[in-house]
């Protein structure tokens, strides 16, 4: 059942990821999740931003922290198609999501896990 809801919603953050595609960038999807809706989304746009933080997931914390009126996301999962890099990692520990299920590693830059692992250091 849990499985079933990951692949619906990391397909969804392929959806997203394939508009980074069409945009010309690096093609990467974020979709954050409560309680089965959606509260933030998100895709890679740090070339037509002019923006270095303009990550997928940056960009789904940042609309997860509107909605909810709240820096702490608490009790949400973030699906994301590619392992995160530090910077987003780091956001990730500040906004205290509950849960992150990414798609494919990155063994150049994730850190979640590949090059370091940002999530499992202690707070
Ligand atoms: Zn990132």
């Amino acid at each position: 059942m849990n499985q079933q809801r990951d692949e619906y919603w990391m397909r969804h953050a392929l959806g997203l990821a394939r508009l980074a595609w069409e945009q010309g960038e690096v093609p990467v999807g974020a979709v954050l999740v409560q309680d089965e809706r959606v509260i933030g989304e998100g895709w890679n746009r740090p070339i037509g931003q002019h923006d270095p933080t303009a990550h997928a997931e940056m960009m789904a914390l940042r609309q997860g922290g509107k909605v909810l009126e709240n820096y702490r996301l608490l009790n949400t999962t973030l699906y994301v198609t590619l392992e995160p890099c530090v910077m987003c990692a780091g956001a990730m520990v500040h906004s205290r999501i509950t849960r992150l299920v990414y798609g494919a590693h990155d063994v150049k830059t994730g850190a979640a896990g590949s090059l370091l692992d940002v999530l499992g250091i202690p707070a």
